[in-house]
């Protein structure tokens, strides 16, 4: 938990979200402000500020989240098989466009055409 972070707040229920999954080590949100049909937010609930801080030693919870991604997005309106698919995003840093200081995966699909940007709010 760090102080002032929101997304920890949102981990521990302080401040509301529309949550579609959680467990001992991770929560699933919707993004507060999508930018396509279905956009998640998967967040670890130890507080790390961004893929610039992971270690090896990360790599056994690292692992867990990633496998947690194609169930979450299939169960929340992405489309299965190479016709439909997602987009895993981790913006890292103020140069990767990271806004909010808490490590998160952006899982953003569903059925509109991708426009080929790489920001998700471009
Ligand atoms: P970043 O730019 O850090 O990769 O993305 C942060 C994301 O968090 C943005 O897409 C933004 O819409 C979302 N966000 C920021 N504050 C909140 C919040 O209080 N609730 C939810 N559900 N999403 C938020
Ligand atoms: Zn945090």
């Amino acid at each position: 938990m760090s102080e002032n972070c929101i997304f920890c707040k949102i981990a521990q229920g302080d401040i509301p979200a529309k949550k579609v999954y959680e467990d001992d080590e991770f929560v699933v949100f919707h993004d507060i402000n999508p930018a396509a049909p279905v956009h998640l937010l998967l967040i670890p609930r130890r507080h790390i500020a961004s893929m610039q801080d992971i270690t090896a030693e990360d790599a056994g919870w690292l692992g867990r989240m990633m496998t947690l991604v194609p169930r979450l997005a299939q169960e929340n309106g992405c489309n299965p098989g190479p016709e439909g698919g997602f987009r895993l995003l981790a913006n890292s840093g103020a140069e990767g466009g990271q806004e909010v200081p808490h490590l998160h995966f952006h899982i953003i699909g569903g059925s509109r055409p991708w426009k080929g940007r790489v920001a998700p709010n471009a």
